[in-house]
């Protein structure tokens, strides 16, 4: 399905090598610890914001069936692959009230489901949302993605989001009476949440290591597949969240519709940012090794024609973050593609799930 109007073009930048000594190998799935493996691509380069160098081989466990770098950056050198990566601004609002027209009624509508769904108090806000979205469930799964499909909090709750990026989750939680804290890898973000009285940390979830089982909710959302060891900071999430307490987690699934068409061009797999690439069982059973329990899956089916336009972009060597991508033959197929999600939410483009400690 993949555009080939367009060869890729030589990228200067990526013809580069990763710094001499700034890698490691990787001789065991960082999932599941099997050796038995197959090499799926190799000399994957960073076709998505062209600021990482090196070439990658990518790795399909036998076991499991999540994919892994091998090599990969390590620790202390992963920091060149995100030269251009941050965000770093911090969004502040979530609502507005200057909207007008037809956007207006859609806000009213909107924010209806989401006040009585999440407890938030937005306006311009109409009830009759509640049932509008009812009906229109892909919106309705659009906000509920937008929550992280918390739960109404219990007074005094605690949230954490992990990678908490530009921040509007953050602030979203916060408006629906949640008590947030967040950690992040990037200081400048850091500084300007800091600002604005959230408590946040520089780092990962280690950051937070000297608490102890403190959160009602953690949340990371494209965050795991970015981790050189994701199982312990599984655990670690495990560890800091009170019995009854749950986790939510997004990240790409290797076993998508998206990556059996597109292959090496899928923007899910970003290398070398994107260290473990996932797949809907293999990240069960992970979380299930460090305790966690029902395990709720949350499939969205919407995601394939944005998804599919940013991998013919990459496969023609265009900016996947540029204009026009999207082309009448691809929106049609992107269509049929939700309704088959649908029919196997196993090859959504995205792994959603909710994970609960017992009490
Ligand atoms: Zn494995």
């Amino acid at each position: 399905m993949a555009d080939s109007n367009n060869a890729p073009q030589a990228d200067p930048f990526i013809m580069s090598s990763w710094p001499h000594g700034g890698t490691e190998r990787v001789l065991y799935c960082p999932v599941c610890s099997s050796e038995n493996r197959h090499l799926l691509y190799t000399d994957l380069t960073d076709r998505i914001f062209y600021c990482a160098p090196g070439r990658w081989n990518l790795y399909e466990c036998l076991k499991c069936g999540c994919g892994y770098l091998d090599p990969r950056p390590t620790q202390e050198t992963i920091h060149l692959a995100y030269q251009r990566y941050y965000t770093h601004k911090i969004q502040t609002r979530v609502d507005g009230n200057l909207l007008v027209g037809l956007h207006r009624i859609f806000r009213a509508l909107t924010n209806g489901y989401r006040n009585w769904r999440f407890g938030t108090e937005f306006r311009p806000a109409s009830k009759i949302g509640i049932f509008v979205l009812w009906i229109v469930s892909g919106t309705r799964q659009k906000v509920d993605r937008e929550f992280h499909h918390v739960p109404r909090p219990s007074p005094g709750a605690q949230l954490l989001d992990v990678g908490f990026g530009n921040g509007y989750f953050l602030n979203l939680a916060q408006a629906a009476g949640w008590k947030v804290s967040g950690c992040d890898t990037d200081p400048v973000t850091v500084a300007s949440a800091s600002k604005n009285g959230i408590d946040v940390r520089l780092g990962g979830i280690a950051s937070f290591s000297n608490m102890p089982e403190s959160f009602d909710m953690i949340t990371l959302s494209h965050v795991i597949e970015h981790l050189h060891d994701p199982r312990d900071v599984s655990r670690e999430i495990y560890r800091l969240l009170k019995p009854g307490g749950m986790v939510w987690m997004e990240t790409p699934n290797i076993r998508s519709y998206g990556h059996l068409n597109f292959g090496r061009h899928w923007r899910g797999l970003e290398p070398p940012r994107h260290l473990v690439l996932f797949n809907w069982n293999a990240l069960e059973s992970m979380l299930e090794g460090c305790g966690f329990r029902d395990v709720k899956r949350l499939p969205l089916y919407d995601l394939y024609p944005s998804l599919a336009a940013k991998s013919n972009a990459i496969a023609s060597g265009r900016d996947p973050y540029g204009k026009n991508l999207s082309k009448p033959r691809s929106r049609f197929m992107g269509f049929l593609l939700n309704v088959k999600t649908r029919l196997h939410p196993e090859k959504s483009e995205f792994i959603t799930l909710i994970a609960h400690k017992p009490l």
